[in-house]
């Protein structure tokens, strides 16, 4: 088994993806079944913890506060809450629960530390924990960690030089240097992006670039579909085709031979056939549950279904790596500092953000 490979160029990546698809299908299953076990899935299941009313102008999200979409807002659920759903999730066969707050980044204060008891929570149940909380700074990893978090999730989205024409509240070094942050601790890392945003297929090899570079690369890399939601400034993009998501999956496992591929947004778009292609091109895990975050996600039975029709056995928790040990918040060696990081706001003009936002102040406009 030889080294993932930290200096892929754009060219070789791309030449990757454009291969013919026999080859590529070819080559991605001979890498995955080298370094990974081709029956096997893991299984995790996404939640919102708190929905909507985003700060920040992210073009493919229904939850930012600035687009009107349809989707209910909520406040930050209680610790009992996330239980009753984590014990569901694991009744049902997740290994993993994913807690997802629409937020820019995370602020110290009550609201971080009733994340920090839902994470001890979960560990308690034996199921490995991960959050997607936005920005976050060392202290605010180092507390997540001794709280028993398993792994933390920042996406890239997409290249470095697209990034400017999809967010214009944050910048691409800041999402490097949150996983930077997360890398100093022992929680490992989820990071990922969206292809049918519009971006160019050289677009989708830098973000494989971007991600294969880092070192050691992503334990976890989901790759997403868009999906189009009324409302947003990517609403009228056209879904993708199967062929692109197996194509993006291969080139991932191919440049990345050790770390899980998830299917993630998406999956509802994409037949069984589909699912089985991208699943012997070296997907190995998958969101389940009946919505992912704010978007529809197929039913668990669905899923079951498949993998009794494929063959495929669902992962234990911690068979990559060890359950962290939970450290109460009594006994914790990271303090609350108060902080409340400003990050990079870099401001530019994104005219289809632009628009979204206009159209959704002519549609909240009260009429006199
Ligand atoms: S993707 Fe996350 S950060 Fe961006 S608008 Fe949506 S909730 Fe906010």
């Amino acid at each position: 088994m030889n080294s993932p490979r930290h200096n892929w160029t754009k060219d070789e990546v791309l030449a990757i993806y454009n291969k013919p698809i026999m080859e590529l299908l070819y080559d991605a299953a001979s890498v995955h079944r080298r370094h990974n076990d081709p029956n096997e899935i893991q299984v995790s299941t996404l939640l919102s913890i708190k929905t909507g009313g985003c700060s920040e102008d992210c073009g493919y999200c229904p939850q930012a506060a600035r687009y009107h979409t349809d989707i209910e807002e909520n406040d930050l659920m209680s610790i009992q809450q996330v239980k009753a759903q984590a014990l569901r999730a694991k009744a049902t066969g997740s290994s993993r629960v994913c807690m997802g707050a629409a937020w820019r980044n995370v602020k110290d204060g009550p609201e971080f530390d009733q994340v920090l008891e839902m994470v001890r929570t979960i560990n308690k149940l034996d199921m490995e924990v991960c959050c997607t909380l936005g920005m976050v700074t060392e202290n605010q990893a180092q507390r997540l960690a001794e709280a028993g978090l398993y792994a933390y999730n920042h996406n890239l989205d997409t290249s470095e030089d697209y990034y400017e024409d999809v967010i214009s509240t944050r910048a691409f070094d800041d999402r490097l240097n949150t996983i930077n942050h997360v890398r100093k601790t022992n929680v490992t890392v989820c990071s990922g992006g969206i292809i049918g945003m519009g971006e160019s297929l050289e677009d989708r090899a830098g973000m494989l670039v971007a991600l294969t570079t880092l070192n050691p690369q992503p334990e976890s890399v989901p790759i997403n579909a868009l999906v189009a939601v009324e409302g947003t400034p990517m609403e009228d993009e056209e879904p993708i085709s199967i062929w692109e998501m197996v194509r993006m999956v291969a080139t991932t496992r191919i440049v990345m031979p050790q770390t899980q591929v998830r299917l993630s947004a998406g999956r509802t778009q994409m037949s069984q056939e589909g699912q089985a292609l991208c699943f012997f091109a070296g997907a190995n895990s998958i969101f389940a549950g009946d919505k992912l975050l704010t978007t529809p996600n197929p039913d668990i039975n669905e899923d079951k279904e498949l993998f009794a029709l494929l063959g495929m056995n669902t992962q234990e928790p911690f068979s990559k790596k060890e359950q962290p040990k939970t450290t109460e918040a009594i006994d914790s060696r990271f303090m609350d500092l108060g902080e409340k990081p400003k990050w990079t706001r870099p401001g530019h003009t994104i005219e289809r953000n632009e628009k979204a936002k206009q159209k959704a102040k002519a549609v909240r406009k009260p009429t006199t």
